[in-house]
């Protein structure tokens, strides 16, 4: 296995890509549950592209497409 402490999934690549798109892959693909808006509990999971879902209280909201938090952006 390849080192991956600073790159993370984004290991596999290799050197392929550059950097900047391996950093944003990594920051979308990173964040795999996060906290529901309104049971509070980390149990949201992406039903598609900009929906999430909450597998808690059933919740389903819209997010990001990749990262359910609405105020957090993805930069280059
Ligand atoms: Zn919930």
């Amino acid at each position: 296995m390849a080192h991956t402490k600073k790159v993370g999934i984004t290991g596999k690549f290799g050197p392929r890509y550059g950097i900047k798109i391996r950093a944003r892959v990594l920051k979308v693909t990173a964040k795999k549950t996060k906290e529901c808006p309104y049971c509070k509990k980390k149990s949201i999971k992406r039903a598609s592209a900009g929906i999430w879902e909450c597998s808690k209280c059933k919740a389903k909201f819209t997010g990001g497409t990749h990262v359910p938090i609405f105020t957090e952006t993805v930069e280059d």
